[in-house]
């Protein structure tokens, strides 16, 4: 691939943190930004342009498409015909094939199993009857997710008993049956002592590179914070993975950054799901990794060569801003050291993420 060069402009796929972050990555490399999206998010106050258009909205997207020089995404619940549609307007990285499978838990999941990862118990869900079916096959204790649309946490109900699968398949909405598709997926409860994530990136010569995994601590299903480095039980589970994430890169054909996220349990691995882009996971390499996700993301969908990974620091932990943590605001800027993260979000709703701030030790 000829290398974008600086001057170009970048289009990015919805206004969000991530599209913030990585518009600050490609500003400092001489980029501009093009971000489509619905409405007005974080990624505007970095932005040069911007479409409001929904992303079924295939007229404004054919424009957008002539109006950048690439396109990429910072959100992978879109759909793949519109995605194929901006193909012909504009070259999108990561490509479609990559969103196919990672929007859909069902595709992921076949696509580790096929490359010899281990992934929990897991059937498709249609309807009611199915989940009891799956349920029997599988037994509780499990979680019922939905397969396309899922994100911290939502679109999911835990299971304990037989008893709770029909609330639980009202708590997820009830979805309704897909064509060619099933709207949800039980999946055994794994026991983990861990989470961690392989943050990889992919450039378009097919160069790999993957950052230190974090040990990632969630709460109510949303990340709270991510820790390098990982203990060691944790670092060797996640070396042991490494070999399965850039096969998924390899089998995908990836260009960008591409994060898996796994269980570390007392038998190994297991894959939990995967997103083909920059990740929640991944924000501690801004000042905690020679190269950050985003500016590697940005080299890899130019064409450029990418950046080294190691850490900067002996200890990184990276804090999530949720809700009413950003109203600390005062008192993080005065902590000594603390890099502080804020989205410019003017309302902090329960869940919502609004910032964070990574801290390092040297
Ligand atoms: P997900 O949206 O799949 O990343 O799920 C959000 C969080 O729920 C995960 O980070 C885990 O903490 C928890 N979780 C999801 N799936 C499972 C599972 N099969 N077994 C145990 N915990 C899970």
């Amino acid at each position: 691939m000829t290398p974008i060069p600086p001057g170009a402009t970048i289009g990015i796929l919805g206004s969000g943190q991530l599209g913030r972050m990585l518009g600050v990555a490609a500003a400092e490399m001489g980029y501009r930004i093009h971000v489509f999206a619905p409405e007005h998010g974080p990624a505007n106050d970095v932005a040069s342009a911007f479409t409001a258009g929904g992303y079924d909205d295939l007229a404004a997207l054919a424009a957008f498409g002539d109006a950048v020089d690439v396109v990429t995404y910072e959100f992978e619940n879109i759909d793949p015909a519109a995605v194929a549609h901006l193909a012909s307007h504009a070259p999108v990285c990561p490509s479609g094939r990559s969103l196919e499978v990672s929007r859909y838990r069902l595709a992921e999941k076949a696509l580790v199993r096929d490359l010899g990862g281990r992934t929990a118990p897991y059937r498709p869900v249609d309807d009611l009857v199915s989940l009891e079916v799956a349920l029997g096959e599988i037994g509780a204790p499990a979680i019922l997710k939905t397969t396309l649309f899922g994100y911290d946490g939502k679109g999911q109900a835990r299971i304990d008993t037989a008893q709770d699968a029909a609330a639980a398949w009202t708590a997820i909405g009830a979805p309704k049956r897909l064509v060619n598709a099933s709207p949800a997926i039980l999946e055994g409860r794994v026991d983990f002592a861990h989470e961690f994530s392989l943050i990889l990136c992919r450039g378009a010569d097919g160069a790999t590179v993957i950052w230190d995994a974090p040990d990632n601590r969630h709460a109510a299903g949303i990340l709270k914070t991510s820790t390098l480095p990982a203990p060691p039980e944790v670092a060797a589970q996640a070396e042991a993975a490494k070999p399965l994430a850039r096969a998924v890169a390899e089998a995908l054909g990836h260009v960008g950054v591409l994060t898996l996220e796994f269980f570390a349990t007392a038998d190994g691995p297991v894959f939990n799901e995967m997103a083909p882009r920059v990740h929640n996971s991944g924000h501690w390499t801004i000042e905690g990794a020679e190269t950050s996700q985003f500016e590697n993301h940005i080299r890899a969908i130019c064409g450029l060569p990418l950046g080294p990974t190691a850490l900067t620091a002996a200890q990184i932990e990276m804090e999530n801003l949720i809700g009413d943590d950003a109203a600390r605001w005062a008192e993080l800027f005065a902590e000594s050291g603390a890099h502080v993260h804020l989205y410019g979000k003017h309302e902090a709703r329960p869940g919502r993420k609004m910032g964070h701030v990574t801290r390092l030790r040297r």
